[in-house]
């Protein structure tokens, strides 16, 4: 069997869901399982994080498979329903829905459901995407409480600079001012807020990226915060070559060896989900040993550096990231983040679940 594997550990999201607790003792926790559970699969992430107290989805057809699933948590549609008939399965599966805008309250106003739903008003406060401004909030939030089949609101914001260590403070002013004495329920945070802006915790929490043992915020580890990474996605070495000084490797001849090398080459690809935009020099373990790609990454295959590792062979193994080669020194070599490469690994990818460190 081809060797290219994204193992994922159950514990690793246990113990990632227990730092979000830890940060945010006094707030439910919405586990974001959007992007098929950031590439990890969808029910396996569900499974390592049964103890949320809600998911957050996109995909009605996510959501419904949550549901048969078996879990009974509140499960939300982070971007609504995207068009009335929908609104028939949310009641059905006793769905959640966040509403950003005024054709969905029309939806919601002539839905014939009998099952209440419960909504997540968003508000835009600056990230200029999703949600009614401030403004309308007043006039919004009253058309919601008059439309029959809505049982509870709670406010929801979603901030474009949580990252940054002042990134939140005008948006979370805004906020605050709009709600004034209003006794709602709110959710504002995601990882970054969870981690680095404690007041923006409220009722409900929303991480996503730190479940999975990456950092949200650029420059800082997901080890500094404590998080293990979830995903070890892993190959092996397929062949070996040793080539002269001035010899090129692999499409385009990228890189020209300065020196004579080994050079092992690796059965993972572009097809698997590797970024084909790896430059040389991304870092990536070899037998536990880190070292750097070499030219440029193909479909099936990409080549490392072996010149400083004698004892590599046939069947090595290696990590392309995981908790020896975090994703994010990988992304940053890159000029991505985490959250872009776990996504992407692709469907011929064999995902297997472990229980332990594996
Ligand atoms: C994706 C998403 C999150 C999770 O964000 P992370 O940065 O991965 O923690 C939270 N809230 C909303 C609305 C999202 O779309």
């Amino acid at each position: 069997m081809r060797p290219t594997l994204a193992t994922i550990s159950l514990s690793a999201l246990r113990h990632n869901l227990s730092v979000v607790k830890k940060h945010a003792p006094n707030s439910q926790i919405m586990a974001v399982v959007k992007a098929n559970g950031y590439g990890h699969g969808l029910l396996n992430v569900a499974k390592g994080l049964s103890k949320a107290d809600g998911f957050a989805v996109l995909g009605i057809n996510e959501a419904i498979a949550l549901r048969e699933a078996g879990y009974r948590q509140s499960i939300t549609l982070l971007e609504g329903v995207f068009s009335a008939d929908e609104l028939h399965a949310v009641a059905q599966y006793q769905l959640q829905i966040v509403v950003h805008q005024r054709e969905q309250i029309m939806m919601l106003k002539s839905a014939t459901v009998e099952t209440p739903i419960s909504v997540w008003l968003k508000i835009n406060t600056g990230m200029n995407r999703l949600g009614f401004s401030p403004s309308e909030f007043a006039e919004v939030y009253g058309l919601l409480n008059d439309c029959r089949v809505v049982s509870n609101i709670t406010v929801m914001t979603h901030f474009a600079n949580a990252d940054q260590a002042q990134g939140v403070s005008r948006a979370y002013s805004r906020f605050q001012a709009m709600l004034g004495h209003l006794p709602v329920k709110q959710t504002l945070a995601n990882s970054a807020a969870i981690l680095l802006h404690p007041e923006t915790h409220a009722d409900w929490v929303r991480p996503g990226i730190m479940l999975y043992g990456a950092s949200p915020v650029t420059g800082q580890s997901a080890a500094a915060f404590g998080l293990q990474a979830v995903m070890s996605f892993t190959s092996a070495i397929i062949s070996i070559q040793t080539i002269a000084k001035g010899d090129g490797v692999g499409y385009g001849h990228l890189f020209v060896a300065d020196k004579p090398m080994t050079i092992g080459v690796v059965a993972c690809g572009y097809a698997d989900g590797y970024p084909r935009h790896a430059p040389s020099g991304t870092p990536i373990v070899v037998n536990g040993k880190l070292t750097r790609t070499i030219g440029r990454v193909s479909m099936d295959m990409l080549c490392v550096d072996l010149t400083e590792l004698p004892d590599t062979k046939i069947g090595s193994f290696v990590e392309l990231w995981g908790g020896q080669n975090p994703v994010d020194a990988v992304a940053e070599a890159c000029g991505t983040v985490g959250y872009e490469l776990l996504c992407a690994i692709s469907a011929r990818v064999p995902l297997k679940v472990i229980d332990g460190e594996g």
